[in-house]
């Protein structure tokens, strides 16, 4: 690296970090990109690794080979632990323990969030999540370690344990992920067992507001709804959960009655909030916070006091925009541009400004609602295809685009799954809770 180039530090190399990075692929400036994980990770189609339509790999693409054009970017793997914004530097915890220095003269902060328990972290010893690739694959051996248990067990209670899946938060991710496993149990897996019926699956999605997909419209609430009880998913609204253990959800209903649901498989789909580094950054440049801990930055995306440093994507609120894939990818680019500005290498593109695309959640095969611009709100087999083109459309690599739409026709038509790989290890798991994946957690 050149001694006289400005050093852009990248913290995190999600969408956010990485629409950064490629838009200053041609400055002359130094960019190291420090993450954890060696993927960016396509949060959107994880629920399609957890459910065996899409491999590990499809929806993860390696830092590495995606910045293998940009010599100007180097790529760090390690967990950020500490940054003094005063000093300039950041501390990291290299993945065999040692920690590293760094020195930066513009930090591009953009870590995104971990699962919130409000206030109960004990749950995350009980619950599986849905965050990270380690978080889809515990999953996908969770749901299928399951049914090969039920195809085993003759005690009629806990069979009916192992075949209950609990699903707390009917945002996107509970509603696909219900959507999904309804799909799994109700056709593809059908024909697979002799004992064990896996249409008999219970599929519970529980959450205290009165309806499925809270920031969508209404009308497309509505038709997800429907789809949902269609394929057989318990939805459960208005309903608050008032404890979770190993092995059971306890909840309270719109009339105050309580209940317990005995499930094995319970997912944790309820709340996201700023990561632990987050928290560390605003405490020590004292930025104000929103009530998720997003650090509140200007029309620039910059930390107030500070404006070397820019927080992007879900750990900024800029414009209390919603924590989705767009805002992180729109204000990754115009801070590449505001860079790129204050080095004289183009014209100031101005305050930050959010173009709406849209929003979507898939519901099972064939079925998904999109709201496109606000404007084009489509539900069913129409709003699925557009889903695809639009997921595809972001995953990175031209031969990854026509898998990803292949495999998405392959599960429209055929009735099979490939990736239902359980390993000897996970399936001799039994009981135990997901695992902590401490990162994902704390970091
Ligand atoms: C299950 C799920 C489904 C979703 N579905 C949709 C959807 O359908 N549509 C939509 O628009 N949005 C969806 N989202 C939200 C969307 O994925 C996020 O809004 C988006 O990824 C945010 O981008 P980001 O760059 O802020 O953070 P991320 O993409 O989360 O990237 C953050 C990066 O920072 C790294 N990191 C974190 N902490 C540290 C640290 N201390 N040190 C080093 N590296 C660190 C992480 O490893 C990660 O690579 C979904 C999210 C989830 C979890």
């Amino acid at each position: 690296m050149n001694e006289t180039r400005t050093r852009v530090v990248i913290v995190g190399g999600g969408l956010g970090g990485m629409y950064a990075a490629t838009k200053l692929r041609k400055a002359p400036v130094d960019i190291t990109i420090i993450d954890k994980a060696n993927h960016q990770l396509y949060q959107a189609m994880m629920y399609q690794v957890a459910v065996g339509v899409l491999s590990p790999g499809q929806v993860a693409p390696s830092l590495r080979s995606m910045l293998r054009h940009q010599p100007n970017a180097r790529v760090v793997l390690g967990t950020v632990t500490r940054i003094n914004p005063d000093e300039r530097t950041l501390v990291l915890v290299r993945p065999d323990g040692p920690e590293e220095f760094f020195e930066y003269d513009v930090l591009v902060f953009a870590p995104g969030v971990r699962t919130d328990y409000f206030g109960h972290d004990e749950y995350a010893r009980c619950v599986a999540t849905l965050k990270t690739i380690d978080d889809a694959i515990w999953l996908r051996s969770r749901i299928l370690s399951s049914l090969e248990i039920a195809e085993l067990e003759d005690d009629p209670e806990q069979l009916a344990k192992w075949t209950t899946f609990a699903i707390v938060g009917a945002g996107p991710t509970g509603v696909e992920m219900a959507g999904a496993i309804a799909q799994l149990t109700r056709t593809v897996l059908r024909r697979d067992f002799r004992k064990f019926d896996p249409s008999k699956t219970r599929i519970v999605l529980i959450d205290a507001a009165p309806h499925v997909l809270g920031p969508f419209d209404p009308k497309l609430r509505e038709a997800a709804l429907r789809a949902l009880r269609r394929s057989g998913v318990e939805v459960m609204l208005n309903t608050r959960v008032t404890n979770v253990c190993d092995g059971a959800v306890e909840i309270e209903g719109p009339d105050g009655e309580r209940g317990r649901i005995e499930a094995k498989m319970i997912l944790w789909a309820a709340g996201m909030r700023a990561t632990a580094i987050g928290d560390q950054l605003a405490a020590a440049t004292g930025a104000p916070t929103d009530r998720y801990g997003r650090i509140i930055v200007d029309d620039h995306c910059r930390v107030p006091g500070y404006p070397e440093i820019f927080v992007i994507g879900d750990a900024a609120n800029q414009g209390d925009l919603p924590m989705v894939a767009q805002p992180a990818m729109q204000e990754g680019k115009h801070v590449g541009k505001t860079i790129l500005a204050e080095l004289g290498l183009r014209k100031d593109p101005g305050p930050f400004k959010y173009f709406n695309k849209g929003t979507m959640a898939q519901i099972g095969r064939g079925n998904a609602v999109a709201d496109a611009f606000g404007v084009i709100k489509l539900s069913g087999f129409a709003g699925s295809v557009l889903w695809a083109i639009l997921h595809a459309w972001y995953v990175e690599g031209f031969f990854a685009k026509v898998e990803v739409t292949a495999r998405w026709l392959w599960g429209l038509f055929a009735m099979n799954r490939r990736e239902r790989v359980i390993t000897v290890k996970s399936a001799a798991l039994g009981q135990r809770p997901a695992p902590t994946t401490p990162d994902a957690r704390k970091g």
